[in-house]
């Protein structure tokens, strides 16, 4: 049988592709951790095996664990869905387990998802492109393991000077040193920063900051964070549909 690695959106199980819902519908066996929606885990049959591979962060199985775990469940036989947030190609990991069940000679497919790295924006209304505002939209993280795969901050701060869109997951522990690098590179102290926590869930909240005060905020994971321009077209986009409700009622 086959283990399907499927991205279960930013949180909302509205945001589920068709796919991901017919597969965890279905599923003998549910590995999850801690980014997985509880109300997306509670789609699954009665008779499924719920496993939960991280609890908190810190306190998550490793991730060598989790690809034996995945290969030995697949060779058992059973249909397996291993739920990942967003999309699991996003940071997620999924390539590591991807490989680790090719190597095993498992079967597996890619179920791709909602990536929190776009829903997230949009949530707070901001289109990460726009026609002269925003032609490009890079995804890095804020969060390294080795430092060997360190996003190249500096480079990073001419591109958001010409209007480019940085989004930063898993970027809210380190933030105070990223900031330091991309003010370091030249990127403008005013530049506007929307931080939308747990976006797409009940517990949404959205911070609206610059890049010089982004270290200060007060804010927790899980959180996307939005560098650019497009958050002040965000801001627009906000205050018009209020008046626009406003007016319609
Ligand atoms: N594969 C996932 C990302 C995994 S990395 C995806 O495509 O969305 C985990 C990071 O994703 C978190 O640290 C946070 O930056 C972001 N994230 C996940 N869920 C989120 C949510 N509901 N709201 C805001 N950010 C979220």
């Amino acid at each position: 049988m086959t283990v399907h690695l499927v991205g279960a959106g930013p949180g909302d199980p509205e945001l589920l592709t068709i796919r991901a819902l017919r597969l965890i519908e279905s599923a003998d066996v549910i590995v999850y951790d801690r980014l997985a929606d509880a109300a997306i885990v509670a789609l699954a049959l009665p008779s499924a095996e719920l496993i939960d591979v991280g609890k908190a962060p810190g306190k998550s199985t490793p991730q060598e664990l989790i690809s034996a775990l995945l290969v030995h469940l697949g060779r058992e036989g059973r249909e397996v869905v291993r739920l990942k947030g967003g999309d699991p190609f996003v940071f997620g990991r999924g390539g590591e387990e991807a490989l680790a069940l090719a190597e095993a000679g498992v079967a597996f497919t890619i179920v791709p998802g909602v990536s929190s790295s776009l829903a997230a924006p949009a949530a707070a209304n901001i289109p990460v492109t726009q026609r002269g505002v925003a032609r490009s939209v890079t995804i890095v993280t804020g969060t390294c393991g080795d430092g060997h795969d360190a996003p190249e901050w500096s480079a990073l701060a001419p591109l958001l000077d010409a209007g480019g869109t940085v989004v930063v997951l898993m970027g809210v522990a380190n933030r105070r040193s990223y900031v330091d690098l991309l003010l370091a590179g030249g990127a403008s102290p005013d530049i506007a920063v929307a931080v939308i926590e747990r976006a797409t869930t009940p517990a949404e909240r959205i911070v609206r900051t610059t890049l010089a005060e982004l270290p200060d905020a007060r804010i927790t994971n899980p959180a996307t964070i939005v560098i650019g321009h497009v958050v002040n077209v965000g801001d627009q986009l906000t205050a018009r549909l209020a008046t626009s409700l406003a007016n319609a009622h």
